[in-house]
């Protein structure tokens, strides 16, 4: 496995000349160019799918299976999409008929913004930087990838990979920890895609500013489920502690809490415990190659913190092992809004269940925080869930399933409010990185 060696501070400022250069040059404008290269980010993967998995299972514990439904299944389906849209996508569209200007031949098409950058976090580490790439270079864009740190093997092999499959002056990775992150914002980017936690977008933001950069941010927050007390509670059980351990808790999307009504609380908790029992470990946890390890040790005791000081109720899990990156599946009861667990997101496979009067009181609870990534609804009453979808605000809605939002092709996926903006997937990316342009040409009559 390759060593992840840091891109020397230095040197990135060449790096960032050598991408626009590249860009200036022009090969980007040809739509050919840009299917040839979105290609060999299939071929990237497809060739090296062994080693990727080997990587993620190295930085995060991962289950094979679970690599190729989070990260590479999507990838593949975005690498399709564009290599068979780009050319629609980047056609010359004509404006909406108007008598008054028709003779004008008004129309625009998409242009490459130029040279674009892309910082991704530890919790996707193919999904988060191969699909924008994806899209960057669909738009006809150079640039550069910024991987997580916390993922050392899988950015390793990015630095490794990335010259063999795609055109070494157009695309590059840059390697590196806070001091090189620092030196890549100091430069002027076309637009930049920061995929991560909200406190190190607040340093993007500013930094992007400086030079009037537009950005994508793809944040995350706490994802609430609300429960109906007519839904079928075992199914809700299982899917949402199935969502809530994938990635061990890792994922933006995860259901972070359950707004359960007071007198179901006993029958939810006791529906995931069986449901845990019956489905989950067969062989426990801690033993199971089913279920992934924490990023770093650090962010294991930042979750025994919380843990350590919830009122709530721990039904079962609430073992931590630091220095094995493990966290036990953890479902917490009778917690509230003012609990340690619900002053961060956890990132972790805790699940914590809240007990409120009714749909009302769980809408405000929702409302009273920030808006988060998705709203989560248990209920197969169509009212039910307007009621709550129609109420409250987040990046997406799902009913009756947990996490498979993201992989649905063709819907927008992207926050709002504290959990970011922009969209990630297919054309959604590639609007990103294009500007709109329009033209008209005035006849001399
Ligand atoms: P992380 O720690 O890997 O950091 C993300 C990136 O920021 C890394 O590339 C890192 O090098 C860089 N960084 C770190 N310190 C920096 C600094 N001082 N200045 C500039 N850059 C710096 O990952 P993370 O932020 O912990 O990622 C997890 C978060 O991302 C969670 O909140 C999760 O919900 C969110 N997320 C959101 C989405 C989405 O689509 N909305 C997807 C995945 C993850």
């Amino acid at each position: 496995m390759a060593t992840l060696t840091y891109t020397p501070v230095d040197d990135i400022p060449k790096v960032h000349a050598r991408a626009r250069a590249a860009f200036e040059s022009g090969k980007t404008k040809s739509v050919a160019f840009r299917k040839e290269q979105i290609a060999q980010v299939g071929y990237l993967l497809k060739d090296n799918e062994l080693c990727l998995k080997e990587a993620l299972k190295q930085d995060l514990g991962r289950p094979h299976l679970e690599t190729e439904f989070l990260d590479l299944s999507p990838v593949y389906i975005d690498v399709a999409k564009a290599y068979n849209s780009v050319e629609r996508w980047a056609a010359e569209q004509k404006a909406e008929f108007d008598l008054s200007f028709w003779a004008m031949g008004p129309k625009y098409r998409h242009e490459p913004k130029g040279v674009v950058l892309i910082i991704a976090p530890f919790n996707g580490p193919v999904v988060l930087t191969m699909s924008p790439i994806v899209g960057a270079i669909a738009a006809g864009c150079a640039m550069v990838l910024k991987p997580s740190e916390q993922t050392p093997a899988t950015s390793a092999l990015f630095a490794e990979l990335f010259p063999k499959y795609l055109d070494p002056e157009l695309y590059h990775v840059v390697n590196g920890g806070v001091p090189e992150t620092t030196k890549i914002l100091e430069l002027r980017w076309d637009h930049i895609m920061y995929t991560g936690n909200a406190r190190i977008a607040r340093i993007v933001a500013a930094a992007a500013a400086k030079h009037l950069t537009p950005l994508t941010l793809e944040l995350g927050g706490k994802n609430p489920v609300v429960l109906d007390s007519k839904s079928d509670i075992k199914l809700a059980a299982k899917r949402v502690f199935w969502g809530r351990c994938l990635n061990s808790g890792q994922v933006c999307v995860c259901p972070e809490y359950v707004l359960v009504p007071e007198h179901l609380q006993d029958a939810f908790v006791d529906a995931v415990k069986d449901v845990y029992d019956e489905s989950f470990y067969p062989d426990g946890p801690e033993n199971s190659d089913s279920l992934g390890r924490i990023v770093g040790e650090s962010h294991v005791q930042r979750i025994k913190n919380l843990l350590d000081n919830t009122k709530g109720k721990i039904v079962f899990g609430g073992q931590v092992d630091v220095s094995k990156r493990y966290v036990a599946p953890t479902l917490v009861r009778d917690v509230s809004g003012d609990d340690s667990l619900m002053s961060e997101e956890i990132f972790g496979p805790v699940l914590v269940v809240i007990p409120v009067k009714d749909t009302d009181e769980a809408i405000l609870f929702i409302n009273s925080r920030d808006d988060p990534l998705v709203v989560y609804v248990f209920s197969q009453d169509k009212a039910f869930q307007s009621k709550v979808f129609n109420n409250t605000k987040s990046g997406s809605a799902v009913a009756n399933d947990t996490m498979i939002i993201v992989g649905v092709p063709g819907l927008p996926m992207g926050g709002v409010g504290a959990s970011g903006y922009g969209y990630y997937t297919g054309r959604d990316m590639f609007e990103q990185f294009t500007h709109k342009r329009a033209f008209i040409d005035n006849p001399s009559w």
